[in-house]
């Protein structure tokens, strides 16, 4: 049982999701991380004890836990982009995971979910805090045409939160038909397999001859980007969130000419995790179709292998930390 200073809070650990960049590390092919460490950065939980100093939780109450460890003296700390902190350390990667019984936590990092919130929920308001980041940068997503390359999690998040947030018109695309379907189950309604369609072509038959306000690449892959490039509209928006696996080939030349403009995503802050808990408990996005398979703490690794075995189909696992 963790001990617990005047400013953290002591968590029962509820819910825990698995991620892409943890099975990197289960692989050791994370770029900065290795065993031995302690994983777990998506996160539900119930406060189990406060500190003397902590006064916005109580006992018993739904939390999840925003999973940045920042300097706070940086460029980016003092001027508002603290997810960009020079010193970053995630939870879970550079700094000891959630993945215990019980967890201390800095009341900074601590996010209270609604008491009608589920904890599988919970632990999704992690990777929705990366969708509603990204929509972020693209400014005001209101009444915008939008394409998400890519339906895993965080496209299909990214997806549902364009939608959530004010977006006229959405159009996801993967070569695997199983996370279209879950893409249409979650309320998207133009979901496109571009093995069998053109891409340019379905921007077309869909938003007409002025396309895409933004695209989002949630691939990463040299295909995506050299996609998202050849068929975006002159000057408009492409957001790149996945993580590229090394140095990309993609036409430059194209977007200079076009002057696209290409932005990035990384993480989220404070303000992006309440707004994610406000669209979920808005039911402006669902969650729970996400949700594949729960496994219980002791068979952590079983669930990495099934991850492993049933690769296009399956969305989140999630570890029972109680069970
Ligand atoms: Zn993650
Ligand atoms: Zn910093």
């Amino acid at each position: 049982m963790p001990k617990i200073t005047e400013n953290q809070v002591l968590l029962k650990m509820m819910k825990i999701g698995i991620c892409g960049s943890d099975i990197h590390v289960f692989h050791g092919k994370h770029p900065f991380v290795t065993y031995p460490l302690t994983q777990g950065h998506e996160v539900s939980a119930e406060v189990a004890a406060v500190g003397s100093n902590v006064k916005k939780f109580r006992v018993g109450q739904k939390v999840t836990v925003r999973p940045q460890i920042v300097c706070g003296e940086c460029y980016p700390c003092t001027h508002g982009s603290y997810n960009l902190c020079e010193k970053l350390k995630v939870i879970g990667f550079q700094a000891t995971g959630t993945a215990s019984r019980y967890f201390a936590a800095e009341q900074e990092n601590v996010i209270a979910l609604p008491d009608e919130m589920s904890f599988d929920e919970g632990a999704l308001i992690e990777p929705l805090a990366v969708a509603v980041h990204a929509i972020k940068k693209a400014r005001d997503i209101t009444g915008k045409k939008v394409v998400v390359l890519g339906a895993g999690p965080i496209g299909n998040l990214v997806a549902q939160t364009a939608k959530g947030m004010g977006a006229e018109k959405v159009m996801i695309t993967d070569i695997a038909d199983w996370r279209l379907k879950k893409a249409r189950e979650c309320g998207i309604d133009i979901c496109i397999n571009t093995a069998e369609n053109n891409l340019g072509d379905a921007i077309l038959a869909n938003f007409g001859p002025d396309k895409a306000d933004v695209i989002y690449d949630c691939a990463g892959t040299n295909t995506s980007m050299g996609q998202a490039i050849k068929y975006a509209r002159k000057g408009s928006t492409i957001i790149l969130i996945a993580v590229f696996a090394g140095p990309a080939t993609v036409d430059l030349a194209t977007l200079n000419d076009h002057e696209l403009d290409l932005g990035t995503s990384m993480m989220y802050l404070e303000e992006d995790y309440l707004d994610a808990v406000k669209l979920a408990q808005a039911k402006k996005v669902s969650l729970l179709p996400l949700i594949s398979k729960n496994f219980p703490f002791t068979e952590y690794q079983k669930a990495y292998e099934f991850i492993e075995e049933s690769k296009e189909k399956c969305m989140k696992v999630l570890i029972d930390v109680q069970r």
